[in-house]
């Protein structure tokens, strides 16, 4: 039986559930006229928003593909953000709280991220089990937002918000990552290449949710060294989204090159990989004028737009 809360609301809606209590739903309203400066929806009114917390995963789905203009919800540090502002206007809410999408896990080939592991969980995660594979995904997740952030935020709404500035996205797409979806007809699994449409697009089908992305394993020769690194320029040094971002895997034998792959984000409509400049890495002797030679042919085919960040040229 699926049960839902109706909630109507001029204002901002905050929904709090403690981590401590899942079954405790609080929700708040604020009023506009009374927390203007605080909240300002920017005119946008939050009506009838109808709020669900299924209890298995299969419940999920089944409401994803029955409801009316429902959006799944994970820490809500986007979709709350939209919704105050009017970007994103749901009928219903789905939050993902309750289902065991959480985690990260050693499996056959790879490593598994659950949706819901929370960026403070994937540092955490990586960190505790020393995951020399994921280093770059923590490194990214803890430059996101701060600890307030990161606490919330998911790595499956880091994805499903499509943002070509999200940090952890850059991060798994220079490794060999693919994402899992599950829908009515079963599950998928979409390679990272393919999942991000344009901004706010991903290849997700109306009523699939991300349940998963998949970290394959890479199997580099014993002598070499593989190094990762994640850079990102931000307008200060924390709480702030990429002007550009860079995440880059190398494996060096003996100063060559043999494999690169480099993504960056904030310079295209969707993360993008610099596939170019990768090839031109590959098969040489690693110098300051090889890099500057591949990072020139990068800044050659992106495309970054003007913005209240930077300007594009
Ligand atoms: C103050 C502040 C600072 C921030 N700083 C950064 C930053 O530095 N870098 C950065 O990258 N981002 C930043 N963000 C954006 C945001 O925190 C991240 O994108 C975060 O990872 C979103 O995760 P979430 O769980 O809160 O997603 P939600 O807000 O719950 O969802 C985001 C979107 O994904 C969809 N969605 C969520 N989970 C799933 C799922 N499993 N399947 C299908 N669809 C799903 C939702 O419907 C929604 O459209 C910031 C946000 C705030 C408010």
């Amino acid at each position: 039986m699926k049960t839902g809360v109706n909630i109507t609301f001029d204002g901002v809606l905050l929904v709090f559930i403690p981590r401590c209590f899942p079954s405790c739903v609080v929700v708040l309203g604020f009023s506009e006229k009374t927390n203007s400066s605080l909240f300002d929806t920017g005119g946008a009114a939050l009506n009838h928003v109808t709020y669900f917390r299924p209890g298995t995963i299969d419940e999920a789905i089944g409401l994803l593909n029955e409801e009316d203009g429902i959006f799944s919800m994970a820490g809500g540090t986007d979709l709350v953000v939209q919704m105050r502002d009017g970007r994103k206007k749901p009928k219903a809410v789905l939050d993902l709280s309750s289902l065991d999408l959480g985690g990260v896990e050693k499996e056959k080939g790879g490593w598994r991220i659950g949706a819901t592991t929370t960026m403070t969980e994937l540092i955490e995660a990586v960190e505790a089990s020393s995951i020399e594979e994921l280093s770059i995904v923590a490194q990214a997740a803890g430059r996101l937002g701060g600890h307030q952030i990161r606490n919330r935020a998911t790595i499956g709404g880091n994805i499903c918000n499509a943002s070509p500035a999200a940090d952890s996205v850059c991060a798994l797409m220079a490794l060999e990552t693919d994402a899992v979806a599950l829908g009515k007809d079963g599950e998928r699994r979409i390679p990272f290449k393919e999942l991000f449409n344009g901004p706010g697009q991903t290849a997700l089908h109306k009523g699939e949710l991300l349940t998963a992305v998949l970290v394959k394993e890479s199997m580099p020769p014993e002598s070499a060294r593989v190094v990762k690194d994640y850079f990102k320029l931000g307008g200060r040094s924390s709480l702030v989204c990429a002007i550009a971002s860079v995440a880059a895997v190398t494996v060096i034998q003996e100063d060559n090159i043999l494999s690169c792959s480099v993504a960056m984000g904030s310079v295209a409509p969707t993360p993008w990989k610099a596939r170019f400049p990768e090839q031109m890495l590959v098969g040489r002797k690693l110098s300051r004028e090889v890099i500057s030679d591949a990072a020139s042919a990068a800044a050659a085919e992106i495309s970054p737009i003007d913005d209240v960040r930077a300007s594009g040229s």
